[in-house]
This record gives C-alpha cells, sequence and structure tokens, in this order.
C-alpha cells in the first residue's frame, strides 16, 4: 500500500484538491471516503486514511466468522483499499500520535502534515474490568483481527498441549460479559470445541437488547447447546495455573472455575485520547463531544462512529456511525446536513440463534400494551409492544426465530393493520411487507435507507438488480438481515414499471442458476476462481458459492470434498453428515425403497450400538443414527461401507430417498411391483445433486399407502402401468403433486422421469423444489410436459444423455472418502476423547437410548458423571475392522 501519492504529497493549498485527514481506518472511516469519493465529482478533496491497524477497512461486525473460515481478505469492505483511487492515500500501520488545531497538522511517524479537514474516526478500545489477572496469558479482548487471530493460536496451543494426556481433558473457557459480544466470542469459543462458560453480572443474557422472557429463552437455547451460563455473577479475579498462564477464575461468591482461556467482553470506551491531548471537549463518559453536523469545537475537526459522543451519549452499532459519516460528507461538500438521530434495533445471529430487538422493546412508552408468544419447545419467544389502543408498533423482541424482523422494524411507528398475534404466531404474517410500507419507513438500519430511498433508487436511478441498488442506496451492505426486503421492494418496483425483474443470482453473478448452468456445462470450466474469474465479479457470497458447488457436482465433475469444492460446501455437504443441536452429527445410510435385508439391519444396529448412536426410523424409511462426533464420523462409515451400505446423501440437496409401499409382491391389492421398481429408481437417481433436495414415491395401487403424491416425483400403479404424478412436497408449505402422464410402461416411465429431473436440475433457481419451479415455469406444467414428452425444446437427447453420465459416473462418496487420506484429514474436532466428560456432550437415558441432556438436566447434577451415562466409549481403530 502507498504511503503518499506521489502527486499531491504536501498539498493543504488552494492550488489542487484540499487535504482531509482521516484518523482510523475502520468500518464507519471506509463509508465516510466512500461516500466522499462517490459525491465528489470535482476531486475537491485529498484524502489520507490512516489505520494504526496493518490491513485496510475490514468488517468488524462480521469479525466472528473468521472462525468459520472467512480469510482477513474475505473481511475486506468494498474493494479494500481504494488503490485505485489517485485521490486517495492509505497508510497501514500508522497510528496518529498528535493533533494541533492551532497548527492544522496531525502527527504521524513523527511527522506532521497539514490539513484542511480531521475527522477523527478511531472507534473504541475493548474494555478490561479491574479484576486481577486480567492481564494473565490467556486472557483475551474481541475485538481486532488481531485479537480473534491470537485467540485461535491460543486454543490451539492448549489442545496440543492437554493432547497427550489420557484421557484427554477439554480445554475450557469462559466469556465474561453476556451482552452482544460476549455471546459472539461464546460462539466463537464453542465453535473450536472449547468447553465454554458464559458469566453475566446481570440477571440476563442481553440485557440492553432483550427482556427477561427473551433473556429466559436465549438462555435455555444457548445452554441447550452445551454452553454454561452463570448471570447474577460478578468476576472477582482470574488465578495463574501453574505454568504461570490463566489457570482459573473466581466469583465474588467465592466460587472458581478451571480456565485455560478467558474472553473479556464486557464493553467497549471510546478512542478519545488523540482528542483530549488535543484540547477537544469529550463527555463525561467519553467520547468527543461533536454537534448536529459532527463538528468538534475545533474548526474543521470533525469526529464520526464509536468516538463521537453526539448527542449527549456514544453509539456502539455501526449504524449510527455510518450516519455521521453520510452527515460530515455533506458538510464538506458545502452543505448543512445535522445527525438525525437513529435506530438502534439489532438483528444477530448468536451461536446459531437469531436474536432480534427493535424501537421501545422495554414497552417504556406510556400505557404501551405487550403481546407475547412463547413457546418452550420450539424454543421460540417473541413480543411485540403495541401502543395503548394496540394498533401501533412501538418495539419487539424476538428469539429463536426472527424471519418477521425484517418485515417488522420497518413499520416502526406505523398501523399493524392486522391483529398483533398474526405476526407472531408460527404461520404468522412473516411475507416481507413492500407495497403498503411507506416511504419514510427505515428499511436498512445499519446504512439508515428508507423505503422510499430504495425506491427512488429503482425509479429514479434506474437500479435493476440487487447489486446496483446496493451501491446505490449502501442498503443491505453491513448486516444484510434487509436484503429480503430490500429484493422484494426492488422487484415490486420493477414490476409496477412492467420492466423486467432481474434473475440475476446475486450481486458476484449477472446470470441466473440457470443460465450458469449452461456457462459451466459449456465451457468446462471446474473450479469456482476461474468461473467467478471468467464469468462474475469479486469473490462470490453465500448464494453463490454453493450454487456454483452444486452445479459442479450436478455435472458430476469430481468430489464434494475435492480441494476447490470443498470450501464452497455448505455446513452439512462440508463434513457429509447432519449437524444437530449438541454439535454432533447423524448419519444416514442409503436403504433404497425402505428395503433391508436382517443382515443389514443387524450391521445398522451394531454400529449404532458400537458408537452409542440413537436411532430412529426416518419418514423416508431408513434409519438415521444420531450422536457422531466429527472425528467419529470416519470409523463409523468405515464400518457401514464395509457392510455394504453407502451414503443417504440427507445432508446434500440431492435425491434423498423412494419411498414405497409393499406393493403387488406382498399386498392383496396391489397391481405393480411397487418395491421393485422404487429400489430401480434409487438406485438409478441416487447422487443425483439439485436445486434442492428431491423425493420420490412409488405406491403399488390407487390406495396410495407410499404417499406418493407428497412427492417431487410420485407414481401410482395402474392396472396398465403407472401414473406419473409431479410436484408435490410436505413440509411448511405442503402441495399436492399433479397428475404428469397416465399409463405409462416402466421404460417409458423412467425415462420420463429422467427427462423431467434433470430439466429441473438445470433450470429451476437456487433452493427452489419441484413445486414452486413448475408453477413459475412459463406456461406451467403443459409446457413442462411438452419439454419432456414432445421435446418441443429439441433437448431431450442432451437431458438423456446427461442423466446416462449421471449414473455411470456414480461414485458413493463416503467410500471415496474413506479411500482418501486428504479428504479424511479434515474429520478432526479439538475434543478427541470420549472419556473427557465434556458437559457439552452429556447424555441421559430416555427409552432405552440416549439423547443429549436438557440444560435443565445438567444443572440437575453438579459432576457430569452423576446420574449421566457418559459418552460411550468410541471404538476406534481396533474395533473398526470388527464385523
Ligand atoms: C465482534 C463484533 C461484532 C459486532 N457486531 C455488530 C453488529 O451486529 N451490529 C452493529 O451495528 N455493530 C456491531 N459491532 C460494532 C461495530 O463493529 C462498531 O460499531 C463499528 O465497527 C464502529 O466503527 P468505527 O469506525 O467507529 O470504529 P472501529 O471499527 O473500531 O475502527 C476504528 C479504527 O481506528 C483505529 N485507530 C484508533 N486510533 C487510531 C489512531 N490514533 N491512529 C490511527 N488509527 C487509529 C483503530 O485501530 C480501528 O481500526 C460489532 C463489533 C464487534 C467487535
Ligand atoms: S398402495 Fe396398494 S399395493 Fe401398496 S400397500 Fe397400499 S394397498 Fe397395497
Amino acid at each position: 500500500m502507498s504511503s503518499t501519492h506521489p502527486t499531491l504529497a504536501g498539498r493543504s493549498d488552494s492550488a489542487g484538491p484540499r487535504r482531509l485527514r482521516v484518523v482510523g481506518g475502520g468500518m464507519v472511516a471506509h463509508r465516510l471516503v466512500e461516500a466522499l469519493r462517490d459525491r465528489d465529482a470535482e476531486g475537491e478533496w485529498a484524502v489520507d486514511l490512516y489505520c494504526e491497524e496493518p490491513l485496510p477497512p475490514y468488517d468488524r461486525v462480521a469479525l466472528t466468522s473468521y472462525f468459520s473460515g472467512s480469510s482477513a481478505a474475505d473481511l475486506l469492505l468494498g474493494d479494500g483499499g481504494f488503490e485505485d483511487d489517485p485521490l486517495v492515500t492509505v497508510h497501514l500501520g500508522a497510528c496518529v500520535t498528535g493533533l494541533d488545531t492551532a497548527a492544522r497538522t496531525v502527527t504521524v511517524a513523527g511527522r506532521e502534515e497539514p490539513y484542511d479537514a480531521v475527522v477523527l474516526a478511531t472507534g473504541s478500545s475493548a474494555f478490561v474490568p479491574p479484576v486481577a489477572g486480567a492481564d494473565l496469558p490467556g486472557a483475551f479482548v474481541y475485538r481486532t483481527l488481531q485479537d480473534v487471530r491470537a485467540l485461535e493460536a491460543w486454543v490451539q496451543d492448549r489442545v496440543s498441549r492437554l493432547a497427550p494426556l489420557a484421557p484427554q481433558p477439554p480445554v475450557r473457557g469462559v466469556v465474561v460479559g453476556g451482552g452482544l459480544l460476549g455471546l459472539e466470542a461464546a460462539g466463537a469459543l464453542h465453535g473450536m470445541g472449547v468447553s465454554t462458560t458464559v458469566v453475566e453480572f446481570a440477571e440476563r443474557l442481553m440485557p440492553l437488547q432483550v427482556d427477561e422472557g427473551g433473556g429466559a429463552a436465549l438462555r435455555r437455547i444457548i445452554e441447550e447447546l452445551g454452553v454454561e451460563v452463570l448471570t447474577a455473577t460478578a468476576t472477582a479475579a482470574v488465578e495463574a495455573g501453574e505454568d504461570g498462564r490463566v489457570g482459573s477464575m473466581t466469583f465474588a461468591d467465592g466460587t472458581r472455575v478451571d480456565a485455560d482461556v478467558v474472553v473479556f467482553a464486557t464493553g467497549v470506551r471510546p478512542r478519545d485520547e488523540l482528542a483530549r491531548y488535543a484540547g477537544l471537549v469529550v463527555g463525561e463518559r467519553g467520547g468527543v463531544v461533536v454537534d448536529d453536523g459532527c463538528l468538534t469545537v475545533a474548526a474543521d475537526v470533525y469526529a464520526v462512529g464509536e468516538v463521537a459522543c453526539i448527542q449527549g451519549r456514544t453509539w456502539g452499532l455501526v449504524g449510527p456511525g455510518n450516519t455521521m459519516a453520510e452527515v460530515v460528507v455533506d458538510r464538506l461538500l458545502g452543505g448543512d446536513a445535522t445527525f438525525p438521530g437513529a435506530d438502534t434495533s439489532t438483528k444477530l445471529k448468536l451461536l446459531g440463534v437469531d436474536v432480534a430487538s427493535f424501537g421501545d422493546a422495554f414497552a417504556q412508552a406510556p400505557g404501551s400494551l405487550e403481546v407475547v408468544y412463547a413457546d418452550p419447545v420450539a424454543k421460540v419467544y417473541k413480543k411485540l409492544v403495541m401502543s395503548d389502543d394496540a394498533r401501533t408498533l412501538l418495539g419487539g423482541v424476538l428469539v429463536g426465530d426472527a424471519s418477521a424482523y425484517a418485515s417488522l422494524r420497518p413499520m416502526l411507528g406505523a398501523e399493524l393493520g392486522s391483529d398483533p398475534n398474526a405476526w407472531l404466531l408460527p404461520s404468522g404474517g412473516v411475507t416481507p411487507v413492500t407495497g403498503e410500507l411507506p416511504d419514510a419507513a427505515n428499511v436498512c438500519s445499519c446504512n439508515n435507507v428508507s423505503a422510499g430511498a430504495v425506491r427512488a433508487a429503482v425509479c429514479d436511478a434506474g437500479c435493476t438488480d440487487l447489486g446496483s441498488l446496493k451501491s446505490c442506496t449502501k442498503a443491505g451492505t453491513s448486516c444484510g438481515s434487509c436484503l429480503p426486503l430490500v429484493k422484494n421492494i426492488l422487484n415490486a418496483e420493477l414490476k409496477k414499471a412492467g420492466a423486467e425483474v432481474s434473475s440475476a443470482l446475486c450481486e458476484h453473478f449477472a446470470f441466473s442458476r440457470a443460465q450458469l448452468f449452461d456457462i459451466i456445462s459449456v465451457t468446462g470450466l471446474r473450479s469456482f476462481s476461474d468461473i467467478i474469474g471468467a464469468h462474475g465479479a469479486g469473490r462470490g457470497c453465500d448464494i453463490c458459492r454453493p450454487v456454483v458447488a452444486s452445479i459442479l457436482s450436478s455435472l458430476g465433475t469430481g468430489h464434494v470434498l475435492d480441494k476447490d469444492q470443498a470450501r464452497l460446501q455448505d455446513t452439512n455437504d462440508h463434513v457429509m453428515a447432519n449437524l444437530q443441536k449438541d454439535g454432533t452429527y447423524s448419519v444416514v445410510p442409503r436403504v433404497p425403497a425402505g428395503e433391508i435385508t436382517p443382515a443389514g439391519l443387524i450391521a445398522i444396529g451394531q454400529v449404532a450400538s458400537d458408537f452409542g448412536l440413537y436411532t430412529k426410523i426416518t419418514g423416508g424409511q431408513r434409519i438415521d443414527l444420531f450422536g457422531a462426533r466429527l472425528e467419529q464420523l470416519p470409523a463409523i462409515w468405515k464400518r457401514l461401507v464395509e457392510a455394504g451400505f453407502e451414503s443417504g446423501h440427507a445432508y446434500g440437496k440431492a435425491l434423498r430417498t423412494v419411498k414405497s409401499c409393499v406393493g403387488s409382491t406382498w399386498c392383496r391389492y396391489g397391481v405393480q411391483d411397487s418395491v421393485g421398481l422404487a429400489v430401480d429408481l434409487e438406485l438409478r437417481y441416487r447422487g443425483l445433486r439439485s436445486p434442492h433436495k428431491i423425493k420420490l414415491g412409488v405406491s403399488g395401487c390407487a390406495r396410495e399407502c407410499a404417499e406418493a403424491r407428497s412427492k417431487d416425483v410420485g407414481v401410482i400403479a395402474t392396472d396398465k402401468g403407472w401414473n406419473l404424478y409431479v410436484g408435490g412436497n410436505g413440509g411448511f408449505t405442503p402441495r399436492h403433486a399433479q397428475l404428469f402422464v397416465e399409463d405409462l410402461g416402466t421404460e417409458e416411465l423412467v425415462r420420463t422421469i429422467d427427462r423431467f429431473l434433470m430439466y429441473y436440475v438445470r433450470t429451476a433457481d437456487r433452493l427452489q423444489r419441484t413445486a414452486p419451479w413448475v408453477e413459475e415455469h412459463e406456461g406451467g406444467l403443459d409446457a413442462i410436459r411438452a419439454v419432456v414428452m414432445e421435446d418441443s425444446l429439441g433437448i431431450c437427447a442432451d437431458l438423456d444423455a446427461a442423466m446416462a453420465a449421471h449414473v455411470e459416473n456414480y461414485r458413493d462418496e463416503w467410500a471415496a472418502t474413506l479411500a482418501d487420506p486428504d479428504k479424511l484429514s479434515q474429520f478432526v474436532s479439538f475434543l478427541n476423547d470420549p472419556d473427557a466428560g465434556d458437559p457439552d456432550l452429556t447424555y441421559v437415558e430416555e427409552r432405552g437410548q440416549r439423547r443429549p441432556a436438557t440444560a435443565d438436566e445438567r444443572r440437575l447434577i453438579a459432576g457430569p458423571r452423576l446420574e449421566i451415562r457418559p459418552l460411550a466409549s468410541d471404538p476406534t481403530e481396533e474395533k473398526v475392522s470388527a464385523p
């Protein structure tokens, strides 16, 4: 990164651009520089951005994603460092140490640099309470990329130090602080396999965002995940172990817990030291005092973001900071914008749990009413705060299911227009509102973008896709929770204007999934980087990466865990198993058509018994084995593969099962061999990756015992052959499959299903099941029938060939994994000793099998071994080859 732009060095005179020095390269500074460069068409300002950290501005809000694989490069904001902009110079690792408002200079690396204006955007530092031992090795804070890297390295080091001990104890971590940051840190530790305790001084978790009911629900959910929660608990001291590192922690009531790592997430303090040193006014509780135009008491010195004290307070969220940045940009360009106040609404996913809080969440408005829906079984708590006539929405708290947030938050201060309960009940009004949303409604609180601004960007600025809308309005560029609503408004406006609604997959690919499928299939490109390099832009996102992975798999190109493909996969595909609520996995071997030999049953039973797995027959007529730890998966699969089983793809967007009734073989009503056909179909389509999961069913007569009409493809026997139905599904929005063709012979039936499935795989949208695909296909079912039965598009030969290739190239993913040491090497977790008594994996016995202990059960037992059946010992290498 350049230190100073050669053509502009030393200029702060009237001959060229004026010199703006921005101190601090955080999120708000980035927004400010970006907005200034967007709006300063004349090049009035040249910017020097000083970043104390060794990186250009990055997304601090997404810091925790570092633990799920995001690299520093992934977290960089915008294009990273304004590298191509001649009017912006980014100084990395450059701490501004002085500000002289009389001489109008800032001091960097001992040099005094003149300014025409300065913006202080120095953010906050993590606050560590003054407890003894808080500075011991092994005590961390959670604010910067350097912090999380150091934390990760520490945990890995502890794991390797404990490894020689037998049995290997778990690494124990304590997070001090049960607020937003504390729970993010707890999620990071938990994800690394650390046995985690959260300690909160207040009576409940997230006391600033959620009420008592929400706090209790959040606690219950988090405890069920295996994280211990101590509320109303004050930390007294951190003690060193024998090696001089963090060893334990004592609380004010004298109790103690062992700890190998401690993370302090106890709030932040504004970094106002430069301002104090320069004699600027700071607030009582810190922060540089600014007026409504973000100007400090010194001429041309502004402060924005977490370091600014505006309207009597500091703001610990990125949204208000971004608003301040926009105000300052306006002022720098001669405007008179003022800070309008800010929305402190938040929506987060903490430890995988949705939490949202908005408006008057604590019902402080006089006469306000609270409408509460709580379902402890479904782990959901929702509350709306309404005006005294129960009409106007004032605020709310959502825990466990925050899907209504995007729709509700913009309605703050508006009449809900229906019974508030309708918004809270599980099948309630969670469809994002668009048409009825007033222009003033705030759609994106991080960037303060109203519904009207989104509409104007579509109607006036000509934005026709999400990407251009995001860069034009900034909506959805921070936490992203408003994107579904923003996309809906975009589509509604485009439709209203009679314009074409963009089918672009995301901002990185201007193509629909179907177009991308054709591109990949025709070009023969086989890696994500090649594909996005040639046909997309940027680095990809959570939408396009799995889509490309799925398309590559549908085309039969390599294994899901091949190096380039592995990092694109969704969580379950990544480990070829289904993640369960306690962090273990379930294993589902394929049982074609539900037909299984006694020997097969015994083999599965023996594996389940040896590994202590809970077994359950699924609705798809196979056996699900629950409670496997990551590192056990290869050993379990080795046994299953040896017994003749293969992957059931229960984790993938792929063919799941072909359910069948016993048919004419045993049933006196049966008119065809439904089991035989179902077995053939399941073996034919196994491993076929698709936009969503696919299920089939075959019934031996019209009595329909296999419930084939609730499947994507249903086959029902007739006296003359088979009736074929398509587009059915169960689940959230059940659909009955529709009759596609009647009385087909078996060969013709299979060819028709081949074509139907392959056409769906190629042309459906991402995550679109067959029912909506049929509905949204131009011309509906009739058009699809014409393609498949009459070859109206002339593609049937292609579809047939693609399916033939799929059948021929099919390989069992698990067998291939077992044969490849590289792929096997990723099945390692930190907790690799089953006898360690890790409380995260505590089980109780129920109806003859073990299940995860509930939080209450865990609390009831002081030590993990009392009344609890510990995790069964792991029959690893020695036993793995036993029959
Ligand atoms: C894990 C985590 C999760 C979060 N989640 C959310 C969320 O979901 N929603 C939300 O709204 N907010 C969230 N936040 C808060 C959000 O990140 C901050 O509000 C936002 O980053 C503030 O931006 P800022 O630019 O004011 O300060 P910062 O991002 O802190 O940037 C300030 C920068 O200035 C640098 N600096 C300081 N002094 C100097 C100096 N003298 N010279 C040069 N550089 C200097 C610092 O090193 C730092 O890089 C989260 C924060 C964390 C840590
Ligand atoms: S669908 Fe017909 S053939 Fe199949 S089990 Fe039921 S009654 Fe028997």
